[in-house]
């Protein structure tokens, strides 16, 4: 599809929309930091995979499936996964894989492309132990009692990212207090193990066996696959300080760039039912809970429906998790694929373009969400309009089912038994003909009950009573 609109893009770095052009179209790179896998991700994992997805389709689109990198990574060392298998007494990778095989299932069910390379920590650390080398080489970090730490006084305009000032730096940072910093703004790269925690040889001619510091993982991976200087770099609001702004300090510094990553992209903060959401609040809720229990709103919910609701609030914007939002998206997908029943897409339309056209304002989803209203009204009971307006819709990943597959699942999650709501119906018909009004309320106060609506329409020709039911929820 040719670029209609120019792209633009939110740039955290100069704080303004700005015009997206990448290095090379023929390669457009994007680095989004992924997730540190000791527990099932929670709904605020989910909005950066879901927003970045969105945005990997978009430049997919404009510049050729073949032409975008789209790296995410697993950080699969850190503290947190530590303590969690040495509290479950089960090896460290077992707890590692078992994490992101779950992570990889959720975010599937959320409709979300696989990244084109997703790096793993444990697999890189060759390269962090050579950008650290690079860094003490340079002059901008230095070893002391067995750590590699970076020197923050040693680069003239660390902080250009986040724009804060060092006192809300340090207070941001919650800087550990080491005698052996220089500098209490100084981060580690490098630290030894405790005995039993995962280790390797450790770089600069220290001794003592050790591990990365989180930071590193990111600009190491990043360098190798997507080169010193790449387009995009991606994550949540809440990575910005200090985990962005110490990438940017390690690569730029240890490549001695300019840059890191051209265009910096954040998405907002969630809350849920306008709390923030926490563990000691009892609102805590991860994907696994939403779409396989009935932990939030009393029920589970389809995974595309977390993408719809998502997508309706701009990915800037702090976005208020709701059941009623739910509620809102599911109606109109249903409604949705009620119009496009079984059709296959359309591969091209004005529709399409619409929906795009919008996503390069800045990945404006709720425009582009607004522009399916229009096509799904225009669309009606006409099913070629039905394929594009399917086509449309996919652009932002959504109605990739047909409206067959989506009753099943529907039918799965509420565990419907079809031949007893089949034999229900049939009584229920029975029941009426006969007259027994009592009797056929009553069963269809049992389907209620059962999660089931019926609809009852009359054979214009015969005037027969035709009964349909579907799952209500
Ligand atoms: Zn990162």
């Amino acid at each position: 599809m040719a670029e209609a609109h120019p792209m633009m893009l939110y740039n955290t770095l100069t704080r303004g929309k700005e015009r997206f052009e990448p290095l090379d179209p023929k390669n457009v790179r994007m680095y989004v930091c992924g997730p540190t896998v000791y527990d099932y991700a929670h709904i605020g994992n989910a909005r950066p995979v879901i927003v970045f997805d969105v945005l990997f389709r978009l430049l997919r689109q404009v510049y050729g499936p073949d032409h975008v990198t789209y790296v995410r990574n697993i950080t699969d060392v850190d503290d947190k996964i530590n303590a969690r298998a040495a509290e479950e007494g089960v090896p460290i990778r077992d707890l590692t894989e078992r994490t992101a095989k779950q992570f990889h299932e959720d975010i599937a069910a959320l409709g979300v492309l696989p990244p084109t390379v997703e790096p793993r920590a444990t697999e890189h650390i060759d390269e962090m132990k050579a950008l650290i080398e690079a860094l003490v080489a340079n002059g901008h970090a230095y070893v002391a009692e067995d750590h590699v730490l970076f020197n923050v006084p040693s680069m003239a305009d660390y902080g250009t990212l986040s724009n804060r000032s060092l006192d809300e730096m340090e207070a941001g940072a919650r800087v550990e207090v080491a005698p052996y910093k220089k500098d209490a703004m100084d981060f580690v790269l490098w630290k030894p193990s405790k005995e039993g925690e995962p280790s390797w040889p450790s770089p600069c001619g220290i001794k003592r066996e050790g591990r990365p510091g989180w930071h590193i993982e990111c600009s190491a991976m990043a360098g190798k696959h997507l080169g010193e200087v790449f387009d995009i770099h991606g994550g949540g609001i809440d990575l910005v300080f200090p985990h962005h702004e110490n990438e940017v300090a390690q690569s730029r510094c240890a490549h001695g760039t300019d840059m890191m990553a051209r265009y910096w992209m954040h998405n907002g903060f969630l809350q849920v039912e306008g709390e923030k959401m926490s563990k000691s609040l009892g609102n805590f809720i991860t994907i696994h809970e939403l779409l396989a229990t009935k932990k939030f709103g009393g029920r589970k919910w389809p995974g595309e429906v977390l993408r719809l609701a998502m997508l309706m609030t701009h990915y800037r914007q702090p976005l208020d998790f709701t059941v009623r939002g739910l509620e809102v998206a599911e109606k109109v997908l249903a409604d949705w694929y009620r119009l496009i029943g079984d059709v296959e897409a359309a591969e091209t339309s004005d529709w399409a373009d619409e929906v795009q056209d919008a996503l390069v304002d800045d990945l404006n989803t709720p425009a582009a969400i607004t522009k399916l209203h229009a096509a799904s009204n225009a669309a009606s009971g006409d099913s070629k309009a039905a394929a594009r307006f399917k086509g449309a819709a996919n652009v932002l990943g959504l109605l990739e089912r047909t409206e067959s597959n989506w009753r099943a699942e529907a039918e799965a999650r509420v565990g419907v038994d079809k031949a007893k709501v089949e034999a229900l119906v049939g009584s229920r018909i029975a029941a009426r003909k006969a007259k027994d009004f009592a009797e056929s309320d009553r069963i269809r106060d049992e389907l209620v009950a059962m999660g089931i609506v019926l609809k009852d329409s009359k054979d214009p020709k015969t005037g027969e009573i035709k009964t349909e039911w579907e799952v209500a929820r």
